[in-house]
């Protein structure tokens, strides 16, 4: 028996695919073949349990800022069936969402089973079988351009098309390169700096609406025009160090930077940007006249310094804590600006975000076509998803990805883009 088309992983990817083909072409045989005994495991934990599907970004060109690696690659994609297509696709199917201030969107319910009901469901209405337990070892091209799947425990299954859509998955890597096809080495994004420091001490749960961050650690000159070493957004003390979207956001851009310096590296942190160092040290010249007789750490002159952190940079710069403005000197005036406006932190480690994280790596794009999401090297083979080299900073721009890529990947097996 031969299949029309095989998608090997039960993912946001591989489903979105699966539906959109069998929809497209209900005469098809259409299999998702899952190692696990469950499907949609990360759109379940996905978003703190909520799933954030995708954020509030419908122009491409904007869209495509968020993603690290895979921006040029997306642009046509994201043209073809970007977040307001995926909106519609998901509203059709009767899944109500709803925008954050931040720009992220959940389904209403707040529940992700919600998009998981969705995904399943559509995919039994337009027929798409289903196989758990499903570990897929190799995969031989076979000389009419269709394919063999072969599992360790079962028979070997034929297909017309094949699409791998297995996230981030070792095994199946090696299966790929084995094929020709070039993996750029898999390294974690999405995470939170490790960072032991006085000026943060005991401050976990302190947050600052907009930073400005820079990685500023020895990296050489190819790394500098390679890499984005710098980001700003919100930034969060958490027990371990720095968190917050902004530094994710960092974490995101600089992850194979990062990962090169085995996560040890100097971080610069301006806490009030957009204020520059020099606005920062002429406003607090200023209190030094207009707050004389008040004692600097009695209150914070910046909105959005809480009055626990002021106090802490004032104990790190001043030696008499007790000091009134007038009475502040020249080299005590400089360390708290510097603290304020470019402090530097010693990163020394990492720790997963729980709400999302992902890898960076994959299948090199170069050798994909876009249009189809299909192989340039083997006809028939297909990707999407967190296989590619393609990840996002986080927000739900991983998951619109993934949409994205299977929907494109399912009309083309289905014949729509030939
Ligand atoms: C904790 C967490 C929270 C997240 N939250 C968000 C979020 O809110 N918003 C967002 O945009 N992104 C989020 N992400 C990222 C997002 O989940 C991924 O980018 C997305 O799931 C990738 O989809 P995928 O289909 O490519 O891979 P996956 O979802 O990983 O699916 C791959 C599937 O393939 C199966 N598989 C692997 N190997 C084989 C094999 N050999 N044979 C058969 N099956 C195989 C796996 O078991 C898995 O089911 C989160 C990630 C994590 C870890």
């Amino acid at each position: 028996m031969i299949y029309d088309v095989i998608v090997i992983g039960g993912g946001a990817a591989g489903y979105f695919a699966a539906i959109n083909c069998a929809e497209a072409r209900p005469d098809f045989r259409v299999l998702i073949l899952e190692r696990g005994k469950d499907v949609l495991n990360k759109v379940r934990i996905s978003g703190g349990g909520r799933c954030n599907l995708t954020h509030n970004c419908p122009i491409p060109e904007e869209l495509i800022k968020n993603y690290p690696r895979g921006s040029r690659e997306l642009r046509g994609p994201f043209y073809e069936f970007g977040q307001p297509e995926t909106l519609d696709w998901f509203h059709k199917r009767g899944v109500k969402t709803k925008i954050e201030s931040d720009g992220r969107m959940f389904p209403t319910s707040d529940k992700s089973q919600t998009i998981m009901n969705c995904l399943t469901a559509s995919a039994e209405k337009a027929g798409v079988e289903l196989r758990l337990s499903s570990r897929v070892t190799d995969l031989e091209p076979q000389k009419d351009e269709s394919w063999k799947v072969l599992f360790a425990h079962q028979k070997p299954i034929f297909t017309k098309k094949i699409m791998v859509a297995a996230g981030s998955s070792n095994s199946i890597w090696k299966i790929l390169g084995k094929l020709g096809h070039k993996i750029i080495e898999p390294v974690p994004s999405l995470f939170t700096f490790n960072i032991k420091d006085p000026r943060i001490a005991g401050l976990m749960g302190t947050s600052i609406p907009e930073g400005h961050f820079s990685l500023v650690s020895n990296f050489d000159k190819k790394a500098r025009r390679k890499y984005q070493l710098e980001s700003n957004g919100s930034l969060l003390i958490t027990h371990w160090g720095l968190s917050g979207f902004g530094v994710l956001r960092m974490s995101a851009w600089a992850a194979r930077a990062l990962a090169d310096l085995n996560y040890k590296a100097t971080l610069q942190v301006n806490w009030l940007h957009p204020k520059t160092q020099i606005e920062v040290e002429e406003k607090l010249l200023n209190l030094k006249t207009d707050w004389s007789k008040k004692t600097v750490q009695s209150l914070s002159p910046f909105q959005n310094i809480t009055a626990r952190l002021w106090k802490s940079f004032v104990n790190h710069a001043l030696e008499n804590k007790e000091k009134n403005w007038a009475d502040l000197n020249k080299k005590e005036l400089q360390q708290l600006t510097k603290n304020l406006s470019n402090a530097t932190f010693k990163i020394n480690g990492k720790s997963t975000f729980k709400e999302e994280f992902v890898t960076a790596g994959g299948v090199a794009l170069k050798e994909i076509n876009f249009k189809r999401f299909e192989s340039k090297l083997l006809p028939n083979l297909f990707m999407a998803g967190e296989i590619l080299n393609i990840d996002a900073v986080t927000g739900g721009f991983n998951f619109q990805a993934a949409w994205t890529g299977g929907w494109i990947a399912g009309q083309a097996m289905a014949g729509n883009n030939d």
